[in-house]
C-alpha cells in the first residue's frame, strides 16, 4: 500500500453471487488497477473449441474448481505483466488453501505482500437469489439453480476456509455484502482509507 500513489494489492473473497465482480470493476475505475478475474479467464478459454477447452468446460459447466495448478500457472503468468505494477485487485483467486500458500509465495518472491483482503459476506438465500437473477441476465449456464447450489457448496468447502487463512495472517476485512453495491463500495472505500492512513 503506498500512500503517495494510492495503489493497493487487494484480494476480493466471498462466494458465487457475494458482489466480488461488481466490487472489483468499482475499485479498477477507482484506483487504476487491473480487475484479475480467473472465472473470466476459465471462461474465455472454455469457450474455445480446443480439447483444452472443452476440458475447462466441463468443470466450469458442472460447478468444480478448476485444478489448483492450472489456476496458480495463470496468475503466476498475469502478475508478470507490467499493468499490475501500481496494484490489482484479484476477483476470484485463490480459492483454496493451496491457492492462498502459492499466491503468498508468489508474493514474496515479488516482495509485495497483500495489503488486504475483502471478504464479502452475504447469506446463502440472498446469494441463491443473486444467482437466478443473473442466470436469466447473462444466460450463464453454471448460474442455473441446481449448479449454482454446488458452487455455493463448493465455495463452502474449498473456499470458506480462506477467511480463517487470512484472519490468522491479519489481512482479513470482513465486508457486509448483503447491502446495495454502492453501500458495500462505500464501506470498502473506508476500509482502504483506512489502510493508507495505518487505521485498520
Ligand atoms: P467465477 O466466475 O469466479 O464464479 O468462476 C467460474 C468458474 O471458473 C468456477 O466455478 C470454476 O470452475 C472456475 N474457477 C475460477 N476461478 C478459479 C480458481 N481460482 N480455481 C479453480 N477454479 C476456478
Amino acid at each position: 500500500m503506498s500512500l503517495s500513489t494510492m495503489t493497493a494489492d487487494l484480494v476480493l473473497l466471498g462466494a458465487p453471487g457475494s458482489g466480488k465482480g461488481t466490487q472489483a470493476a468499482i475499485l479498477t475505475e477507482k484506483y487504476g488497477i487491473p480487475h484479475i478475474a480467473t472465472g473470466d479467464i476459465f471462461r474465455a478459454q472454455a469457450a474455445q473449441d480446443t480439447a483444452l477447452g472443452r476440458q475447462f468446460k466441463s468443470f466450469l459447466d458442472r460447478g468444480e474448481l478448476v485444478p489448483d495448478a492450472l489456476a496458480i500457472d495463470v496468475i503466476r503468468d498475469r502478475l508478470s505483466h507490467t499493468d499490475v505494477e501500481n496494484g490489482f485487485v484479484l476477483d476470484g483467486f485463490p480459492r483454496t488453501v493451496l491457492q492462498a500458500q502459492a499466491l503468498d509465495r508468489l508474493l514474496s518472491g515479488l516482495r509485495r505482500p497483500l495489503d488486504a483482503v475483502l471478504y464479502l459476506e452475504v447469506a446463502r438465500p440472498e446469494l441463491l437469489e443473486r444467482l437466478g437473477q443473473r442466470a436469466a441476465l447473462e444466460q450463464r449456464s453454471d448460474d442455473d439453480p441446481r449448479v449454482a447450489a454446488h458452487r455455493i457448496d463448493v465455495y463452502l468447502q474449498s473456499t470458506a476456509p480462506l477467511i480463517d487463512y487470512y484472519r490468522r495472517r491479519g489481512k482479513l476485512q470482513v465486508i457486509d455484502g448483503g447491502q446495495p453495491p454502492g453501500a458495500v463500495a462505500e464501506q470498502i472505500e473506508r476500509v482502504i482509507g483506512g489502510l493508507q492512513t495505518g487505521a485498520v
